[in-house]
């Protein structure tokens, strides 16, 4: 199967409420402009020292989603032109974005990183930390920063039972802030979640965007990255 055929067959599974985020991490970019050609605009990397180069080579019109882990000093490389940001997982984080930002001229959507699997591994927030981070009075003057929703990883397992309920604890706590604190806040509407392998179930309990990598592109071969 061609990435096309990958793609268009993915595309074809998403329910209206559902946008793909084809996760291009470890790819080249003639794979890249096989997706695009494709008509895929929505592509993530988790690595800003991969996705600088990328953004650099590739059609200006592609919307760029960091995915993974966000290191505070990185921020400045990817502020001029990174349309999301998944993975934020503080509030010092969130500071920087909105400096970088600001800089740029530009707002920034994030969406705040929640732990709901298993591992000791996985970034993200606790329930509680997140309201705590919402009702931060430093967090109410970030003015180039626009949080836009919640993103989470299910446990690395076979147990479906156990990833459907990790999404669903997800779906709830993003139900609970939309309530308590951004009903009146139409961007507050994303729910990211689900990979290649567990998709399917994301959508079922609720997803609006699909982190897609190995399952458009094939199979990854992770080599050694060249710095930035
Ligand atoms: C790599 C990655 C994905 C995509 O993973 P696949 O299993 O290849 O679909 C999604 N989200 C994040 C944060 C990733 O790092």
């Amino acid at each position: 199967m061609s990435i096309a055929q990958n793609l268009q067959s993915v595309l074809a599974e998403l329910p209206a409420q559902t946008r793909l985020v084809a996760v291009s991490k470890t790819k080249s970019v003639d794979e890249i402009m096989e997706a695009y050609q494709a008509g895929q605009r929505i592509f993530g990397e988790n690595k800003v020292q991969e996705l600088v180069p990328k953004y650099n080579q590739l059609p200006k019109d592609i919307e760029w989603h960091l995915v993974g882990h966000l290191q505070s000093n990185k921020v400045k490389y990817i502020a001029s032109f990174v349309h999301y940001i998944h993975s934020v997982d503080s509030l010092a984080i969130l500071i920087e974005i909105d400096k970088q930002a600001k800089r740029s001229n530009r707002v920034i959507s994030c969406l705040l990183q929640i732990h709901v699997a298993e591992e000791q591994t996985k970034f993200g927030l606790g329930e509680a930390e997140v309201f705590a981070l919402i009702d931060s009075p430093t967090f109410r003057v970030l003015d180039h920063v626009r949080v836009v929703g919640l993103m989470g990883m299910a446990t690395n397992t076979d147990d479906e039972a156990k990833i459907r309920s990790e999404f669903r604890s997800l779906a709830t706590i993003f139900k609970k802030l939309k309530a308590e604190r951004f009903a009146d806040d139409p961007d507050f509407k994303e729910l990211s979640m689900g990979m290649s392998d567990d998709y399917h179930i994301a959508m079922e309990e609720g997803s609006t965007l699909v982190r897609v990598g190995s399952k458009v592109f094939g199979e990854r071969d992770y080599g050694e990255l060249p710095p930035l």
